[in-house]
């Protein structure tokens, strides 16, 4: 198989990572990930991948915390997965770097649009942690903030559905799969293929978004290759 893009961004969600355990890291899950992604490397797509942090904490779920404090301590829970998965590439022999929408140095990089840029020119897999850095916004959105900036070809969203259903597939038997949807759609419909801001996001600057199952980890191989799996969503 052949490459179809050249530079793509990758959202894993917490909960791809964390397995049937629901929490934490599955790191024998992880490795099947990493594999995928590192023969996406050898076919020399250039791969920059956001982590989110469901598996350790969401600060929309926190309760009666203050929800900037519950969003800071959800930004950490990505970098937590970031480094996970970045160790888990390089054991993989990928090289890798992460980098932390908020300052942590001697942790990992900061974020830095042109140096990104320049890690992944140099054949880099970059892990973008912390979100967009900002609290009351999801790593969907950072995600399609990262790919307009980094200028990617698209969004490939690993998820544990395998596209974008009109209603949820687990309650309902007869729910129809969509091959393609349209920003409009997503956003009139409330589709769940990403938040509105991230949706509002990728729709004004024309960012294409692929959602497709995980479950099936030679997927992330396959939708770079441009196979016909998932969801597409665009104008
Ligand atoms: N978060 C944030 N700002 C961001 C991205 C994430 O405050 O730009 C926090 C927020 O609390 C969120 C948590 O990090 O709930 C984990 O991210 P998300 O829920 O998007 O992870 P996922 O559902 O993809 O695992």
């Amino acid at each position: 198989m052949e490459k179809k893009y050249n530079r793509v961004l990758l959202k894993l969600s917490g909960e791809s990572l964390a397995g049937d355990e629901k929490k934490g890291i599955n790191f024998d899950i992880v490795e099947t990930f990493c594999k995928s992604i590192k023969k996406c490397v050898d076919a020399g797509v250039q791969v920059a991948i956001v982590v989110g942090g469901g598996n350790f904490w969401r600060g929309r779920s926190s309760g009666k915390m203050d929800r900037t404090r519950a969003d800071h301590m959800g930004m950490l829970a990505t970098t937590i997965n970031a480094l996970g998965v970045g160790d888990t590439l390089e054991q993989e022999g990928v090289d890798v770097r992460v980098m932390t929408a908020i300052s942590m140095p001697q942790v990992a990089e900061p974020y830095i649009r042109n140096r990104a840029v320049r890690h992944l020119e140099k054949g880099r897999v970059v892990i973008f942690g912390c979100g967009t850095g900002n609290p009351f916004f999801s790593t969907d959105t950072a995600a399609a903030l990262r790919a307009v900036e980094i200028d990617a070809d698209i969004i490939m969203k690993a998820t544990m559905v395998d596209g974008v259903y009109d209603s949820d597939p687990k309650k309902n038997p007869n729910a129809k799969k969509y091959d393609k949807v349209t920003y409009d759609e997503v956003l009139a419909n409330n589709l769940a293929v990403m938040d509105s801001t991230a949706a509002s996001l990728c729709k004004d600057n024309d960012m294409p978004i692929l959602v497709f199952s995980v479950n099936e980890p030679d997927n992330i191989f396959r939708a770079v290759c441009g196979e016909n799996i998932g969801t597409i969503c665009e104008k």
